[in-house]
C-alpha cells in the first residue's frame, strides 16, 4: 500500500530529502516506523544511509561510492579499516593514518566530520615492493573517509543477506507499480501546473493504486441471482 506521497522535482537531492520528510511524517501520523527502507543507488549517498542508521532503519540499498579506481591500483576497499586507533592498514602491514602526532588543541585533531584524509609515510611508501599496484603515480598513498562510512559499510553488509536478495526482489514489483501508474493511469504526463498541482495528481493516482490493491485483497461478494 502507498501510505504517503510527496512530489518534488526530478533533482536527485529533493528525491532524497522527500524520503526523509515521508519517513517522519508516516511515523508522525500512523506511527509506522520501518525496519529497513529499499531503495536504489541514488539514495545510497553517505549522508542518507548515515540518516537511516541514526534511527535504526536498515538501508536495503546500494552504496553510491565513488572511491573506485580504474586504473587497476587497490581502491580503499583494499584496506584494513582499524577503527579503534582511527588508521587504514595497507596490504604490507602498514598504517595510513590522519595525524602522526598528539595535538594539545582538540580541534587541530580529528573532528568525525567531512572528508578525513590518510596517509602513509612518503619514506614507506618509496621503499615497497607493491607501491606499483597501489600508488604509481604518488609519493606516498593517500585514502580518504567520507563522515558517513560506517552507515555505508552497515549497508555493504546488509547487501552480502539473503534478506537483501528478497529486498531487491520486492522492488522490481514496486517498480511495476510506478511503471503502472504512467502507462494505464497516465502519469506519464502531468496535466495541473506547479509543485502542488502535481501533489494533487500524484496523490489522486495513489489513492487509485490503493484502491485496485484494497479490490484485490477484499474482492466483493458475488450476487446470487434471485429465480
Ligand atoms: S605503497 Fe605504501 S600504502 Fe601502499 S602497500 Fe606499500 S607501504 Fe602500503
Amino acid at each position: 500500500m502507498i501510505v504517503d506521497v510527496e512530489a518534488t522535482r526530478s533533482i536527485r537531492q529533493a528525491e532524497v530529502g522527500s524520503t526523509r520528510t515521508m519517513l517522519d511524517r508516516v511515523k508522525a501520523r500512523f506511527d509506522l516506523h520501518p525496519e529497513r527502507l529499499i531503495a536504489d543507488t541514488v539514495y545510497g549517498t553517505g549522508p542518507m544511509l548515515g540518516w537511516l542508521v541514526d534511527r535504526k532503519i536498515a538501508p536495503h540499498i546500494p552504496v553510491f561510492d565513488k572511491s573506485g579506481r580504474s586504473d587497476g591500483t587497490w581502491t580503499r576497499a583494499d584496506f584494513e579499516w582499524d577503527a579503534e586507533n582511527d588508521q587504514y592498514i595497507c596490504s604490507e602491514g602498514h598504517t595510513l593514518k590522519q595525524f602522526r602526532r598528539n595535538y594539545s588543541d582538540p580541534n587541530r585533531g580529528p573532528s568525525g566530520k567531512g572528508t578525513a584524509r590518510y596517509r602513509a609515510l612518503k619514506e614507506v611508501c618509496q621503499a615497497c615492493p607493491s607501491k606499483a599496484r597501489c600508488c604509481p603515480n604518488a609519493e606516498a598513498r593517500k585514502i580518504t573517509r567520507e563522515e558517513h562510512e560506517d552507515a555505508q559499510q552497515v549497508a555493504r553488509d546488509l547487501a552480502k543477506t539473503k534478506q537483501y536478495d528478497i529486498s531487491m526482489k520486492l522492488r522490481k514489483k514496486v517498480e511495476m507499480l510506478f511503471a503502472h501508474l504512467k502507462r494505464i493511469l497516465g502519469l506519464g504526463r502531468l496535466r495541473l501546473r506547479g509543485p502542488c498541482g502535481a501533489n494533487d495528481e500524484f496523490l489522486v493516482a495513489a489513492t487509485a493504486q490503493n484502491l485496485r490493491k484494497l479490490a484485490k485483497i477484499f474482492p466483493a461478494p458475488q450476487q446470487t441471482r434471485k429465480a
